[in-house]
């Protein structure tokens, strides 16, 4: 038996930062039931200096921090190192703020969330951060949409020759759009392609984080490139 089972995956590493014990212990122990090694941090410097130590494959980050808050937390860490980042918020609205802030959070979830969510969230994450790896590894072409250049092995984008900073999710986004021109992609589409979420997680908050990412992206690639088809989703419009 032992010798047809496969080697066991590397054990992912999360940092937990969160300065409510009772929640920060919980995330805690379900990631663990999940196979997760887990480091904990309850304020932002010590989330800071475990990252460094830890090295973890993926950071669960409170906004609201002793210390300093999880926006400066995440801006460090990712200085340091590009690392995944799940940020917890505590509104709705929240989410849209830090968006537009580009502090380089991947993804967002409002409390309260379920342990469930939380799970399927980190391994979304940890899955698209992978096939990222992969596809840099694969040198894939540069396209180019009108006027906006797209390089998937560098991850680079320039818009009229110009560089643009993308965060990775709007990065993944574009990608995504630029590799079907005029073509309008629904909300559910994103969802899967780009945040790797199954079909369980469409749902009004779940079409929110599409639209706050697109709003961002926008911001830096230029409004009129990306065309809003209401209630259905998002084009890159091939312009002139
Ligand atoms: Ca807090």
């Amino acid at each position: 038996m032992t010798s047809t089972t496969p080697p066991a995956p590397r054990p992912r590493t999360a940092l937990v930062v969160e300065d409510e014990r009772t929640i920060n212990d919980a995330l805690a122990q379900r990631l663990r039931a999940e196979g997760y090694v887990v480091e904990q941090a309850f304020d932002g410097p010590s989330a800071v200096e475990r990252a460094a130590a830890v090295r973890p494959d993926v950071v669960l980050l409170d906004v609201m921090l002793p210390g300093f808050d999880g926006l400066e937390v995440c801006r460090r860490v990712q200085a340091a190192r590009p690392v995944p980042v799940l940020m917890l918020t505590a509104r709705d609205d929240e989410a849209d703020v830090l968006v537009g802030l580009g502090v380089g959070a991947d993804d967002y979830l409002t409390k309260p969330f379920s342990m469930r969510e939380v799970v399927a969230r980190v391994s979304a994450l940890l899955r698209r951060v992978e096939r990222a790896a992969a596809l840099a590894d694969e040198r894939p072409a540069t396209l180019e949409v009108g006027g906006v250049r797209i390089d998937p092995g560098s991850r680079r984008t320039t818009v009229a020759g110009e560089a643009v900073h993308l965060t990775p999710t709007e990065f993944d986004l574009l990608l995504c759009l630029a590799r079907a021109p005029g073509q309008v992609l629904s909300r559910e589409r994103l969802l899967r392609d780009v945040w790797d979420w199954g079909d369980a997680w469409a749902s009004a908050s779940a079409s929110r984080t599409v639209d706050s990412h697109v709003k961002a992206l926008r911001s830096k690639v230029g409004a009129s490139r990306i065309r809003t088809v209401h209630g259905v989703g998002y084009a890159l419009e091939d312009l002139a």
